[in-house]
């Protein structure tokens, strides 16, 4: 995957800022952030998307993000709450292929958001949350 911007950090071709590495997992900073401090975990070994991606590693992407978090709040980074955030998918805002798990230190005022679809807050029926859970639940 010569063409993977992260695979190329991983294997120390393309300059980064890490702040963790381990036989799983990179952290390092993001190149483009939303607040201060933002940075991206990403496993070692490619996957582009979450069906790539092993469960444990996918776990063990979560617990580094959670000492990072941790960090940021002792660090000096002005950081009153986190965001972890994943996105999978060209259609859920995903821009490198490569799986990546953003945290993102969030301070009063700092502008970032989540924007909700017009009929948010609108509470459906519970015969149709029961509907959505069966059909995901004949899935797993
Ligand atoms: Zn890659």
């Amino acid at each position: 995957m010569a063409s993977c911007i992260f695979c190329e950090i991983v294997a120390n071709r393309q300059p980064a800022s890490f702040v963790y590495r381990d036989e799983l997992c990179a952290a390092f900073m993001d190149i483009q952030p939303v607040t201060r401090g933002h940075l991206l975990v990403i496993p070692n070994r490619h996957a582009a998307f979450l069906v790539e991606l092993d469960p444990r590693v996918g776990g063990h992407l979560f617990a580094v993000a959670q000492r990072l978090a941790q960090a940021l709040r002792e660090s000096e980074v002005r950081c009153e709450g986190i965001n972890l955030f994943l996105a999978d998918g060209t259609v859920a805002g995903q821009e490198v292929f490569h799986v990546h798990l953003h945290v993102i230190p969030r301070h009063r005022g700092d502008g970032f958001g989540l924007r909700f679809p017009p009929d948010y807050g609108r509470r459906p029926p519970r015969h149709e949350l029961d509907a959505v859970a069966e059909s995901i639940r004949a899935a797993l």
